[in-house]
């Protein structure tokens, strides 16, 4: 096993908090981070490591983004500048119902991890049909991925029923446990879209295996309305009696709440998914960022699917969260820059069940790293690097990933994927759909003749 010394002009490990430190060497042992101590030190120390020099660079955790839907970046653009409710209904869930299939998966989440590494993301939690050929995508790319495993009372080619999702669930999740990249945790799709029933399953089996709970909660004003109409009760008081209401739940939105939700949410320290760019764009609300850090709420940062947002850039939505934070509570204080910078690492982390593994740049901690050039116009001159990182970087500049160790970015270039070949399949499966389905689309763009 050979010791490669990282050497960064800067280091911003986010735990300690708020430290920047310089003329540090981070030694990556196998798939962990062996030390992080000063140069001088490790050149005597570790005599024989491999020097990789990042002069320009700072080095921080990789990002771990806490919602998407991979599969669906092949749906880029697809429809868009509508309400939830009509996009679903009307356009996602028809187009999937005709093209969803493992090759689709398969190419849609490769495209997505792409992207994905390209913006410094080492880790994604993903919510999607077809979860074990997800896996085998991150595996096969080298990616970490925390695996959904999908419950809807919709029938899809995978599953038929709420109790087949789950009990297929069961078995991805069995038979990717010895996986180092993969943790599967219960995905149901929404409190409006999985029964009683099915959610009092998976509370119940969450509690006896450990898993934890990904689900869309309060996306939208429709779903407290319809909460009431069918079941007489606000959905945080359904997911409470049921039992989902804990510190595994990942509660993806929650641009909805009254003081009640949240006093419920600080209560049973949920954690909260913040997907500033997707609620935007589909009209649906806003979370209330500063009042739920308030309460000491544990938050942390997702893309959603490239359908509704449209891209997997977790530095944008940092940025986009911290302004829409500010904006929100009329206080420029919100959500302030290091604390955008640990919603993108340390309390995702947290949030999976991973702070000891996952978060920040540690001794003893997985070695998944970026490293993001500063030698830009847009980055200079530089007073403070975290309010670069938020406020001023592109993810252009992310420049060097690893995963577990290993390094799958490199200046810029895959070292584990071919760019042209993701395109090439993805364009494909755009003239799949669009030859099917001109009649479905959201609009026609009229051409003069
Ligand atoms: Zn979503």
């Amino acid at each position: 096993m050979s010791t490669v010394l990282l050497l960064p002009r800067l280091l911003v490990p986010v735990r300690p908090r708020l430290q920047v430190l310089e003329q540090m060497a981070v030694v990556i042992e196998g798939e962990f981070i062996s030390a992080v101590l000063p140069r001088s030190e490790a050149f005597t120390r570790y005599a024989d490591a491999i020097h990789i020099e990042l002069p320009e660079h700072v080095l921080v955790p990789g990002f771990i983004n806490m919602h998407t839907h991979s599969a669906m970046t092949l749906l880029r653009g697809y429809a868009d500048d509508l309400n939830l409710q009509v996009w679903l209904n009307d356009h996602i869930w028809p187009v999937e119902k005709a093209f969803l299939s493992p090759g689709f998966v398969h190419d849609g989440v490769r495209l997505a991890i792409a992207e994905m590494l390209r913006c410094g993301t080492t880790c994604f939690n993903d919510l999607y049909f077809f979860p074990e050929v997800a896996a085998a995508t991150a595996v096969e790319t080298g990616m970490r991925a925390c695996i959904g495993l999908p419950v809807i009372d919709v029938p899809t080619v995978w599953a038929a029923d709420e109790h087949e999702y789950i009990d297929k669930g069961l078995q991805v999740s069995a038979s990717w446990q010895n996986e180092p990249l993969i943790t599967t945790v219960f995905a149901p799709h929404a409190p409006y879209s999985v029964d009683n029933t099915a959610l009092q399953r998976i509370a119940e089996l969450s509690d006896s295996l450990g898993l934890r709970v990904h689900m869309h909660v309060l996306e939208s004003s429709w779903e407290v309305a319809e909460s009431m109409r069918r079941h007489g009760k606000s959905t945080l008081d359904r997911l409470d009696d049921v039992g989902l209401l804990n510190e595994r739940l990942l509660a993806v939105h929650m641009t909805q709440l009254n003081q009640d939700d949240l006093d419920t949410i600080a209560r049973t320290t949920v954690n909260v998914i913040h997907c500033p760019e997707s609620n935007l764009k589909l009209g649906n609300g806003i979370c209330p960022v500063a009042k739920l850090l308030g309460l000491d709420v544990n938050l942390a940062l997702g893309t959603d699917g490239a359908a509704s947002n449209n891209n997997l850039d977790l530095l944008a939505e940092a940025r986009s969260a911290a302004l829409l934070a500010k904006g929100y509570a009329a206080d420029p204080c919100a959500l302030n820059a290091f604390q955008a910078l640990e919603m993108l690492t340390i309390n995702a982390a947290r949030a999976l069940g991973k702070e000891h593994q996952l978060g920040s740049v540690e001794a003893g901690k997985l070695a998944d790293l970026c490293a993001i050039r500063l030698d830009t116009l847009q980055t200079t001159p530089m007073y403070d690097v975290v309010s670069h990182l938020i406020y001023a970087v592109s993810s252009q500049q992310v420049s060097h990933v690893w995963v577990g160790g290993r390094m799958l970015l490199q200046d810029k270039k895959f070292l584990c994927m071919d760019d042209s070949d993701i395109m090439q399949r993805a364009n494909d499966w755009a003239k799949r759909i669009t030859s099917k389905t001109r009649a479905m689309r959201s609009r026609e763009y009229k051409f003069h003749e």
